[in-house]
């Protein structure tokens, strides 16, 4: 009987060419292309046979087959197609450097300098002082040695890179002595270990995973050792009784060998979160002055600005990683380049660039702010009259993430939703497929929309949004 039925659901699907034959179609073909609405058409035609094959009868609406139903369904493929893959997201997580969103949103600054040298030809590689070729670094060369006391700098495609190609040009083939408690992978495959053998460096791996003295490093050092690097750990924090070398005693142990020293920074701010009354980071600034040959960092993660590698230091060093064939492969584009050099000016002024990049503005935003702005967003989501939902305010606490301050915990405030009609679970889901997705927390029974990464801006579209989702319930 079963079967029966399916055969005759079956039957029910139209055929493309005849759906192309009706007026509705054809009106359907001007708007869209061919290909396009074939394309749509068979989606849609192939997901109704997938639900006969898939589903009980009793689970099986006629109305699906329905020739408007179709239609209808075949509308919404066309402009899901037409939509870019690539898009907006809201961030109601409350992580500000979150690497599946994009991490950094640019200061308008560096949006206005992206689009002003990429629209008209510019001075990319080209000096105007001398008539002929320049250097692409050059741009932010200057800048980030007056803002960290750097004698010299260049920038890559990303830390990853900055990471690689450092390591190869200074120490390809000899030894690189890293403490076990500094091994860290960064997720998206980022680990120091395979890093290392990728630029052909061989790792000295020294002390245990809690412990590492300065005699571990001493015991290192042999007619093989190319340099001692310090790796900042990230994400992750080990807690009790534990020790890890300062740099300043590394890079002058290196120096009494006649080693370099190195530090991957990761996040590497520029400004001391002292002044933010947050627990303190290493800043670039410190790492350097503790006598760091070369020192490497992000650009899109605490700087605020656009994927880069930042790599600061000696002159020799800078010099010999910029020669090496592997910086022609990582180069930074000149987008990134604009950006970058947008984002560093604003650091000319500290107070500039907390007000101005978005990355400081969200983590400094004060616990008072974030309250009234969580009172605010209620307050529009319960006088817009939605029904089915509870919403309230609630401290919480989020992360800073970008592998920065792990295991630091910010107190921080939500406006949370607590779904009647359906599970929370479903709510978090469906705020997914919204336009633009809305991506939450989900905490026992309800989606948290964290306001310390959340836009002014985001306020009416997650009002409208909680609207539609009320209305089709
Ligand atoms: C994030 C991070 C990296 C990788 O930087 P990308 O810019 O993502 O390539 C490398 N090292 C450390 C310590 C990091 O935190």
């Amino acid at each position: 009987m079963t079967s029966h039925l399916k055969k005759d659901l079956f039957r029910r699907i139209p055929k493309v060419d005849e759906l192309l034959k009706e007026p509705s179609y054809r009106r359907l073909s001007r708007a869209y292309s061919r290909v396009h609405l074939v394309r749509a058409i068979r989606e849609v035609l192939d997901g109704l046979r997938e639900k006969i094959n898939t589903l009980d009868p009793p689970n099986i609406l006629a109305e699906w087959f329905t020739a408007e139903a179709i239609r209808e369904e075949v509308e919404t493929a066309l402009k899901r197609q037409a939509a870019f893959h690539f898009r907006r997201v809201i961030n109601a997580t409350g992580v500000v450097i979150h690497t599946n969103l994009g991490r950094s949103l640019l200061a308008q600054e560096a949006i206005d300098h992206i689009i002003r040298v990429s629209k008209s030809y510019s001075n990319l590689e080209y000096d105007l002082d001398e008539g002929r070729r320049g250097i692409r670094y050059s741009h932010v060369q200057r800048l980030l040695c007056d803002l960290t006391g750097a004698e010299d700098a260049l920038v890559v495609n990303n830390n990853a890179g900055a990471v690689l190609i450092a390591l190869n040009s200074l120490a390809a083939g000899r030894e690189v002595v890293v403490s076990r408690g500094e091994m860290v992978e960064i997720g998206g495959s980022f680990r120091i270990p395979d890093v290392m053998s990728w630029s052909g460096a061989i790792l000295r791996e020294i002390g245990t995973t809690n412990k590492t003295h300065l005699s571990d490093y001493e015991r290192a050092i042999g007619e093989q050792t190319g340099l001692l690097l310090k790796v900042h750990t990230s994400n992750f924090r080990i807690v009790g009784f534990v020790e890890q070398v300062p740099g300043r005693e590394i890079a002058d142990l290196a120096h009494r060998s006649g080693l370099p020293a190195m530090e991957d920074l990761g996040s590497g701010n520029l400004i001391d979160f002292k002044t933010l009354n947050l627990p303190p980071e290493p800043t670039v600034q410190e790492a350097l002055k503790q006598g760091m040959d070369v020192v490497t960092f992000s650009g899109d993660k605490l700087l605020g600005g656009p994927q880069a590698g930042i790599i600061l230091g000696k002159k020799k060093f800078i010099g010999a990683i910029q020669r090496n064939p592997l910086n022609r492969a990582l180069r930074i584009d000149k987008l990134t380049l604009a950006g970058l050099e947008a984002t560093l000016k604003l650091y000319e002024d500290p107070r500039q660039a907390i007000s101005r990049l978005p990355t400081l503005r969200m983590i400094a935003q004060s616990p008072d702010t974030l309250r009234r702005r969580a009172a605010l967003l209620r307050r529009r989501l319960v006088r817009a009259g939605i029904q089915g939902f509870d919403f309230t305010v609630q401290s919480s606490s989020s992360q800073v993430g970008g592998g920065a301050l792990p295991g630091i915990d910010m107190p921080t405030t939500c406006v949370a939703v607590t779904p009647r009609l359906m599970s929370e679970t479903r709510l978090e889901k469906r705020l997914r497929e919204a336009s633009p997705p809305v991506i939450g927390r989900l905490e026992e029974g309800r989606v948290l929309l964290d306001l310390r990464t959340l836009l002014d801006e985001d306020f009416r579209d997650i009002v409208r949004i909680f609207t539609e989702i009320a209305n089709e319930a």
